[in-house]
């Protein structure tokens, strides 16, 4: 990271008002230019800087790597009921044998079976590794001895963002450390 990084190398973490990441699950960034954007228009704090500058005839900044929302936007919304999101509640784990799986190995579970009137639903679908699955077959729980885990619901935002947390994305720029706790090292 340093005067000659690619432009597209610097994106701004960006907090709510209260100096906390707007999202960890994917978290929030914005490209160099909505940062920039941001920053004429005033409707951000800048808490932290790239060494990366950009020049106009008239003008040059600094590109900021930390932005943080001049007004508190409330984070209380319901999470959507994507495949996505249910797999992030699970911990990428499948309910049945417990095992973790990448995404692409896991599919999802009803637990009462559409068959005999389960519902699509957050507190009837569970994450499933394609094994179990298909054992379980069309079969209640009771009838193949086959419980998830946790018992399925609805989590809320907040929960969704603590389970988010334990996925870091891969790029992280020291400066925005101060304003995470993953639990991993930045890269220095
Ligand atoms: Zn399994």
């Amino acid at each position: 990271m340093d005067v000659t990084t690619p432009l597209d190398h610097c994106p701004a973490l960006i907090l709510n008002a209260d100096y906390r990441p707007l999202s960890y699950f994917p978290l929030s960034t914005w490209s160099w230019q909505e940062a920039v954007k941001a920053v004429f228009r005033e409707t951000v704090t800048v808490l932290s800087e790239y060494e990366r500058v950009i020049r106009s005839p008239a003008w040059e900044m600094k590109l900021p790597s930390v932005l943080a929302l001049r007004e508190y936007i409330p984070n209380n919304r319901t999470p959507a009921f994507t495949r996505f999101n249910v797999f992030l509640r699970d911990g990428y784990r499948c309910q049945y044998c417990g095992r973790k799986f990448r995404t692409q190995d896991l599919t999802f579970d009803h637990v009462i079976p559409r068959s005999r009137g389960g519902r699509t639903t957050w507190d009837n679908i569970v994450t499933a590794c394609q094994s179990c699955n298909i054992l379980k077959g069309n079969r209640m729980p009771h009838e193949c001895h086959m419980y998830p885990q946790r018992e399925p619901d609805r989590p809320s935002v907040f929960e969704l963002q603590e389970y988010g947390r334990k996925f870091p994305p891969s790029f992280l720029h020291r400066s925005w450390g101060d304003f995470l706790y993953w639990d991993v090292e930045l890269e220095a």
